[in-house]
């Protein structure tokens, strides 16, 4: 009987991805389909439009594949195809990637991104998936800020590296602090934020952390920001 009640719980747990997925899929989609019918019922021939409603595609389609990206990621992690490489890094490569990666799009919105100049750390670490840790937490501080900065720290304890990235953004309420690392989970409130999320961002974070056997720690007040922490092995 145990036996069939496990498989009904991972048969229900496919249902509900699928349905989560495709439901996550389907607003870029008909967002697409309707630009594409009013170009075709004749926008297409009104220059004070046109462009508009192709940037508003091109949008749509570059939300489809961040989605469909946090997709894939989380289901190789979660089918067990999680293949880590672990090299020992310099955990400045890292750290210059991301600030590379995300300086301009912080600075787009007015915050600033502080990165530090630390020694030459080495961390023992698959690089492709730590710097997809550090992209998510980034990407949501940025997206759940509107002013202040993004600080990434970098401490050396004992014979690990503490990582801390805080922000001065709209902060996470008690009440679903313990819920955000769930796959599809978002904060009700912040609906206008959603554009171009998935959900599963964290949900990835937590996995590839677990394989670092690592975990991930969260402290945020509401209204005044949130601390994303977690720690990597010395190299
Ligand atoms: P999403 O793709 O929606 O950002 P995540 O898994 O990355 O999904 O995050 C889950 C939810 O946690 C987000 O929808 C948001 O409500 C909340 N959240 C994550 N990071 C932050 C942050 N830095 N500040 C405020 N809220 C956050």
């Amino acid at each position: 009987e145990k036996y069939i009640n496990s498989k009904d719980n991972i048969s229900q747990i496919r249902t509900k991805f699928v349905a989560n997925a495709s439901h996550e899929l389907k607003t870029p989609i008909f967002s697409i389909k309707g630009f594409v019918e009013t170009l075709l019922d004749g926008a297409l021939n009104d220059p004070k439009v046109n462009t508009d409603f192709l940037k508003k595609i091109y949008n749509q389609t570059e939300r489809l594949e961040n989605i469909l990206t946090d997709l894939i990621d989380i289901s190789k992690i979660e089918s067990g195809d999680l293949k880590l490489n672990k090299k020992y890094l310099s955990i400045n490569d890292i750290l210059s990637f991301i600030d590379n990666s995300y300086k301009h799009l912080a600075k787009k919105k007015g915050l600033k991104l502080e990165i530090p100049d630390t020694k030459d750390l080495k961390v023992y670490v698959d690089k492709e998936h730590i710097e997809t840790v550090f992209s998510n937490i980034i990407k949501n501080a940025i997206n759940y800020s509107d002013t202040g900065k993004i600080v990434v720290s970098v401490k050396e304890i004992n014979n690990s590296i503490n990582i801390a990235i805080s922000d001065n953004g709209i902060g996470i309420k008690n009440a679903v602090i313990d819920k955000i690392f769930q796959r599809f989970f978002r904060v009700d409130d912040d609906r206008p934020r959603k554009t171009g999320r998935s959900g599963l961002g964290l949900a990835i974070v937590k996995h590839i952390l677990e394989g670092h056997n690592q975990q991930v720690n969260v402290r945020s007040t509401k209204d005044v920001g949130s601390t994303f922490s977690f720690i990597l092995e010395k190299g």
